[in-house]
């Protein structure tokens, strides 16, 4: 039995990533990646020249069988995705959770993680939180998970949102939520890095004047209204 490592990979900065993923990206005989030909540029920064085969939403299913049966009888594998932590909204639970079964060993390799970064530097508290995973893409689902959180929840709530569906994603907060405090941090470890703090209407506001654009993470805490957590 070999093992197979969950190795985390930067958000942006290449220079977010671990002396122990980059040694174990070059070590093992083989790595899953979400999309090869992205993932080809940080391997190549690193002088990686470990075979690569993808490993992505459209084809886990299919091809995990395969891979439990090289980690039983070929050698270890190292799974990544496009950025950050395998599993948070990205693939590696089907592999993850079929090598459970099979009793082969799941190593991780800590390193970057978009939803972590934007809570720790948020100002929001961080004792207790809610990982929301993407916000959904069709307004009335959005309006239902907000209306839930409302009711259920008592901890900072994070969103992955997109910025086409932004602005539409902060009138819907409003409705549900009124004047409570949003922290956006967007393009985390980049060079056009923000963190936006404000009410819905003062966000929208501020991109009265410009397209929301990049990758954001949206958080806010229910009982943060008017800024009385922040
Ligand atoms: N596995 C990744 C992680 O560990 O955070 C998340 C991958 S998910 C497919 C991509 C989403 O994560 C983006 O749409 C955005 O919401 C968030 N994200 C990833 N990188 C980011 C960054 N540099 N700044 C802000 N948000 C980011």
């Amino acid at each position: 039995m070999h093992t197979l490592y969950i190795v985390a990979t930067p958000i942006g900065n290449l220079e977010d990533i671990t002396f122990r993923a980059i040694r174990t990206l070059k070590e093992v005989p083989l790595i899953l990646a979400e999309d090869t030909r992205h993932s080809r540029l940080l391997l190549d920064h690193y002088g990686i020249k470990t075979p690569m085969e993808a490993y992505h939403d459209f084809n886990k299913e299919k091809v995990t069988p395969k891979y439990v049966d090289y980690l039983k009888t070929s050698g270890d594998i190292a799974l990544i995705s496009d950025a950050g932590t395998p599993g948070i909204a990205d693939p590696a639970f089907n592999l993850v959770r079929e090598c459970v079964r099979e009793g082969i060993t799941v190593c991780p390799v800590p390193g970057a993680c978009a939803m972590i970064n934007a809570l720790i530097a948020s100002g929001l508290p961080t004792d207790r939180f809610r990982f929301e995973n993407f916000s959904p893409k069709k307004s009335a689902q959005r309006l239902r998970v907000l209306e839930d959180l409302k009711t259920n929840a008592d901890s900072t709530v994070i969103f992955y949102a997109s910025p086409h569906n932004l602005l539409k994603f902060l009138e819907e907060i409003k409705t549900v939520f009124g004047d409570i405090t949003i922290v956006l941090a967007r393009e985390l470890t980049k060079k056009f890095e923000e963190h936006l703090r404000g009410t819905p209407e003062q966000l929208l506001e501020h991109y009265k004047e410009r397209t929301p654009k990049g990758e954001f993470v949206l958080m806010f805490h229910p009982q943060g209204k008017g800024g009385m957590i922040l």
